[in-house]
């Protein structure tokens, strides 16, 4: 059983002790290092040792993208976010052609929680095609649609999916979100110039999370250019104002200035609030142009100043960071307690997959996923599933 010793970072506290795990799971924690647990060899690390982060919104990184078809894409990204502390996602679709969503739900169905060299897949983020067409940002057009038409029982229906997202104010809305709380399905809101009073109807239904807060979504300023008065909220003062939604954001210290981390933690609080990278697969690549979605068939992005952007250069299209960035970018910002930066990074995402029971937090019972980090917050070592990725 091995056992390692350091600064544990626990959902309300950082504490010195002592995680021991044995095959995939935690098996001893504990805080008296006098009798406390440990048999055998004690490794001691001079650091923080915090459960594995837990990324729900991501893409792609080294080169591939979850769109490509391929479980050798799949394990690639898998590696890649390791890199950056990741030890379990949600791979997460982009607006696509239904066959190619079809094959990427085949390949995380068959991947789930497999070994892949680095983070494991824990689910998948259903992610499109229903947006509204005005806020699709760099998503590819073809294959946009309303649950409406296109029907979702066919891709919902994979075991993989945890959470499905639906811009609102799209017909067929209602009953996209009654299907995923049959199944279990979080359902998501995001892509979408709804109004407030649109979000609202859509958590009544049962919606429960936001994706990238501040990002691809309505807001007072927009919805003023259809209505003078009275100035209208919309799907980002909905996020901010009711207290049943979950939300996510980017801290890639690119897309949104320290003071919108900030208002988003002080408003959502830690336990409303994920950290995500949005990442795709220019990540720990060079600069330069790459595709959005499916290699050759998504949509053409430029990789540059440590952002996606598009190819003219106006406008954001997707993140090219890992959540270790994020973390730090949150700390700064929000000058929040370590431990309630490690949660919006653990167990927090956990909860919004509906995962929490299994990963999250340091607890025996739960997975061995652990990250190494040092004083500076800099990822110096890995388990996932009480496997060694990183040694330090
Ligand atoms: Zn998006």
């Amino acid at each position: 059983m091995p056992t390692l010793e350091g600064d544990l970072v626990f959902p309300d506290r950082t504490e010195k002790g002592r995680v021991g795990w044995s095959g995939d799971l935690l098996s001893s924690i504990g805080t008296n290092l006098i009798n406390g647990p440990g048999q055998g060899e004690i490794i001691l690390w001079d650091g923080f040792i915090a459960p594995g982060f837990l990324d729900i919104h991501v893409h792609g990184g080294d080169g591939a993208d979850f769109m490509d078809g391929t479980a050798q894409a799949f394990q690639t990204v898998c590696r890649a976010h390791a890199r950056h502390g990741t030890t379990r996602l949600l791979a997460t679709s982009t607006v696509a052609p239904s066959d190619q969503i079809d094959r990427f739900l085949e390949i995380c169905d068959s991947l789930l929680d497999a070994p892949t060299g680095g983070a494991r897949i824990a689910g998948a983020h259903f992610y499109g095609p229903y947006f509204a067409p005005a806020a699709k940002g760099c998503h590819p057009g073809e294959g946009l649609g309303d649950p409406a038409h296109l029907k979702p029982g066919r891709f919902l229906d994979h075991r993989c999916v945890r959470t499905a997202t639906v811009a609102p104010e799209l017909p067929g809305t209602a009953d996209f979100l009654v299907e995923c709380k049959k199944r279990g399905i979080v359902g998501c809101l995001g892509h979408s110039h709804a109004t407030f009073s649109q979000v609202a109807d859509a958590v009544a239904l049962g919606a429960r999370h936001v994706d990238h807060l501040f990002c691809a979504m309505s807001d007072r300023a927009r919805l003023r250019q259809s209505q003078t008065y009275p100035m209208r909220g919309g799907l980002l003062e909905a996020t901010l104002a009711i207290d049943e939604l979950t939300t996510e954001v980017i801290a890639d210290d690119r897309h949104l200035a320290d003071e919108l981390l900030y208002l988003a933690y002080k408003v959502k609080g830690p336990d409303r609030l994920a950290l995500v990278t949005d990442s795709m697969r220019a990540m720990d690549m060079p600069d330069g142009e790459y595709w959005f979605g499916k290699d050759g068939m998504g949509e053409a992005i430029r990789k540059a100043d440590g952002v996606g952007l598009t190819l003219d250069g106006k406008g954001l299209a997707s993140a090219v960071q890992g959540l270790d960035v994020g973390m730090r970018a949150m700390k700064r910002a929000s000058r929040a307690p370590l431990h309630e930066i490690i949660r919006m990074l653990t167990l927090t995402p956990a909860r919004i997959a509906g995962l929490a029971d299994r990963f999250g937090s340091l607890q025996v019972g739960k997975a061995a996923d652990l990250v190494l980090l040092d004083r500076q917050l800099q990822v110096r070592g890995l388990v996932v599933a009480g496997e060694w990725v990183i040694k330090p």
